[in-house]
């Protein structure tokens, strides 16, 4: 087994939101649905002048935290890498001016030093840096000595351990007022994306710290400005504490990821456009039809199981068979002609192919450690 599995049986530990955090979950309102945490600001501060009219188009949406990139880590050389510290002055100047609270990427202890001194309210640990956990402790032991709220985000490559890690490892450090923005992870394929969601990483990060509020970063997981609204609903349906979105004021001529960057006014337009999710259902006649078709969802896990289990049985004598007969477990063949009726099955009823692929090859490994299991014992035996 997995050494880092976390079975569903043992329950996330009970943490407690610590009390005056700046970094917040959703707030329940009284009609139910909760209002998110919004971050907005531009992928890199350019000048005086693009940053104020950036910043003059968020002031009446009533942002929670504006981000500005100061140091850019850019993936090739030669390209703008951010104005550097002489940035930081006008930018904490602008945002203090308007009463407006700041964040910037830190990713090297001097670049968390220089934020401190400039006092700027909130950091946050960018995907690159995240991967490495000498760096996020050289960072967490200067961030710790202010304490300064952090934002983690979640590394480039699809590991879990490694984000819960650089969590942890702040916490060890004393800093205790952090939050998780998930901001997608690197595709190894071409893909509609810049990254990768794979929502099921953070969904497994927020049922093991539940305590941590969790944003939705849909500019640097799209990369496209035009899927920006879709994705932002989709924090929402998956219930996301907020956003981080990437706003400039001039897109089309920005230093940094010109193409996922929002104006002002199409983030406005976004947030008008999306719908409020209901943390609960009150009202128990709302909730009826949606127990009964619960209880039918139960019923069937309860045959699924039963199936799955009689199933994987019969992977075990096939074990026994095929060493019986001296056979290799894997029979390429068999297995070829499982995955193609089962999948032409499936999808002639309307099951999503690349679910039944990832379902059947799941299965298949079950199969296939049962009955190395089998041979094990059998071998165990043998002088
Ligand atoms: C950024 O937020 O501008 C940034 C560089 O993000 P990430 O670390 O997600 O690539
Ligand atoms: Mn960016």
């Amino acid at each position: 087994m997995n050494p880092d599995f976390v079975s569903p049986l043992e329950q996330p530990a009970a943490f407690e939101v610590s009390k005056g955090s700046l970094l917040r979950k959703a707030i329940p309102s009284a009609s139910g649905a909760s209002k998110p945490f919004l971050i907005a600001g531009p992928c890199s501060a350019e000048t005086p002048a693009q940053f104020d009219l950036t910043l003059n188009g968020l002031v009446p949406l009533g942002p929670d935290l504006i981000r500005a990139g100061i140091w850019k880590p850019r993936t090739r050389p030669n390209r703008f890498e951010g104005v550097g510290v002489e940035g930081l002055r006008w930018v904490r100047e602008m945002t203090r001016e308007r009463n407006l609270l700041l964040a910037v990427e830190v990713a090297q202890p001097a670049q968390a030093e220089a934020a401190l001194k400039f006092e700027v309210d909130v950091v946050w640990i960018g995907a690159r840096t995240t991967v490495n956990p000498f760096l996020v402790d050289e960072l967490g032991k200067v961030l710790a000595s202010s304490p300064l709220p952090v934002m983690i985000k979640n590394p480039i490559n699809p590991d879990l351990e490694l984000w819960l890690g650089a969590v942890e490892r702040l916490e060890v450090l004393g800093l205790h007022d952090l939050a998780l923005v998930h901001r997608g992870f690197s595709p190894f394929e071409p893909s509609p994306y810049r990254n990768m969601p794979q929502w099921e990483i953070p969904i497994e990060l927020r049922r093991r710290r539940p305590d941590l509020p969790m944003y939705c970063d849909p500019s640097h997981i799209t990369g496209d400005a035009r899927l920006v609204p879709e994705f932002a609903q989709i924090a929402l349906d998956l219930c996301y504490d907020g956003w981080m979105f990437e706003v400039h004021h001039n897109p089309s001529h920005a230093w940094s990821d010109p193409d996922q960057q929002l104006t002002p006014d199409q983030l406005v337009r976004t947030l008008n456009g999306l719908k409020l999710r209901k943390n609960d259902l009150h009202d128990p006649s709302e909730l009826s039809g949606l127990s009964e078709l619960r209880q039918e969802v139960d019923h069937l896990d309860h045959e699924l199981l039963d199936l799955l289990s009689r199933r994987l049985q019969l992977s075990h004598r096939l074990g026994e068979i095929k060493k019986d007969f001296d056979l290799p477990i894997l029979q390429p063949r068999r297995w070829e002609q499982i995955l193609n009726t089962r999948t032409s099955a499936g999808h002639s009823m309307g099951l999503d192919s690349s679910f039944l692929f990832k379902w059947l090859q799941l299965m298949h490994q079950e199969s296939i450690r049962r009955q190395l299991e089998v041979y094990r014992s059998d071998s165990a035996k043998t002088p």
